[in-house]
């Protein structure tokens, strides 16, 4: 078929696509309509957690769409809850609240700290977050984040999201005043660049909650479920937090995310929090299937032993070509170039031939690499070797 036949402009416009329609995906690999194949490292941003339809996904939706897809939220059903034990069993938390997607389990966090303000902090409400930080695209979560303009886009913004520096506690103390309620960050900045925070700068967010009587949230929608190596990113710095959100790898590609909270933080009253298809057996149904395969022995290994290869591999890049080096935690890594190639680089990716390769330039001197957990050794071998030879492509022309 050609690009040509469909009728996209059916679609609202609301990003530059390469025109190219996507008809499947195995693993590491995607296919076009004219039947091109991609490596694909991109995983539909971090999302993929067992790269395109996993055979274990395909079980899980296959069998209990045979038992039950639906019986509203406001009813018990076994996956949900299956899925909140295995979730609580892994974590700090105790209790789950489903959602769809990374803004609205984000939306849930924010909406359970200012609650639990009017309870115990006389209405405190502000949530201290972080510049270049990113949280979601419904108005809240758009205010929390600390992308530059994004609080003027659609004003007025939702206040009281005071902006502090990753990785400088004092820029957080100085914020803090008596209308704070929470401290909320992503323990690796994403969309922000692939930005870790400091093991220090995690202990001393806690100290200064504890300290100050505020709730420590973690944004783990991008970090979470094995991306980073271990279950949880915040697990990396020794810390409990008091709020967790998930999205993006915790359905490994079907909507589902996830609010987790300690005992002591759920104080939400009936109706203060729900949504039609939270918690709905289909989609916990899935991710039950991702979590059991996240904890199979061997493959958390297997996870850390491809980000080695994977981070070793873009270091021997970055000094063949005189980079900066390259960044990350796991499966969550970057290239830091020199120059501006990134956006060139992603281009001259996709339009290999005979196969294309997927990359995100997440900032224009960035390259980002996301691919499924199960990844296999060959196929970082084969992008990086694809890598270096568009490295000097973009670099001739
Ligand atoms: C992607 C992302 C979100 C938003 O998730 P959606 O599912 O797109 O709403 C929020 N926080 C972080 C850290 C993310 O990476």
């Amino acid at each position: 078929m050609e690009f040509s036949q469909f009728n996209v402009n059916t679609l609202m416009e609301i990003t530059s696509r390469p025109d190219l329609v996507f008809v499947r995906g195995q693993g590491s690999w995607l296919e076009d309509h004219a039947g091109k194949r991609y490596l694909d490292f991109v995983q539909g941003w971090a999302v993929n957690t067992l790269g395109h339809c996993a055979p274990e996904m395909q079980k899980a939706l296959l069998d209990q769409s045979k038992l039950l897809m639906n019986p509203s939220p406001a009813f018990y059903n076994v996956p949900s809850i299956e899925l909140a034990q295995r979730l609580t069993g892994a974590s700090d938390f105790d209790r789950v609240f489903f959602a769809n997607s990374g803004g609205e389990a984000n939306e849930g966090a924010i909406k359970l700290a200012r609650k639990w303000g009017q309870v115990h902090k006389k209405g405190a409400y502000k949530i201290i977050t972080m510049n270049h930080g990113f949280h979601g695209r419904t108005l809240a979560t758009m205010s929390a984040s600390g992308k530059p303009g994004w609080d003027k886009m659609f004003a007025p913004q939702v206040e009281g999201f005071p902006k502090a520096e990753l990785n400088d506690l004092e820029s957080v103390r100085k914020l803090i005043d008596d209308q704070t309620v929470a401290i909320m960050l992503e323990p690796v900045q994403g969309e922000g660049g692939v930005l870790p925070a400091t093991r220090e700068f995690m202990q001393g967010l806690r100290k200064l909650a504890d300290e100050h009587k505020l709730l420590f949230i973690v944004d783990e929608v991008q970090t979470g479920m094995g991306r980073t190596g271990k279950m949880f990113a915040y697990q990396h710095s020794d810390v409990v937090p008091d709020i967790m959100t998930l999205a993006k790898g915790i359905g490994g590609g079907v909507p589902l995310a996830a609010l987790l909270a300690r005992q002591e933080v759920c104080v939400f009253a009936h109706g203060d929090q729900g949504g039609t298809y939270n918690g709905n057996p289909l989609t916990t149904a899935v991710g039950v299937a991702v979590f059991d395969a996240l904890v199979a022995p061997g493959f958390m290994e297997s996870v850390n032993a491809r980000a080695k290869q994977l981070s070793e591999g873009l270091l021997a890049l970055s000094a063949k070509y005189g980079m900066k080096g390259e960044r990350g935690v796991g499966l969550l890594r970057a290239l830091i170039m020199d120059r501006d190639d990134g956006p060139a680089i992603v281009d001259a990716a996709r339009n290999l031939t005979p196969n294309g390769l997927l990359l995100n330039a997440p900032r224009p001197n960035l390259l980002r690499f996301m691919p499924a957990l199960n990844v296999t050794a060959e196929e970082i071998d084969t992008m990086l070797t694809q890598l270096d030879g568009l490295i000097a492509q973009v670099r001739k022309a």
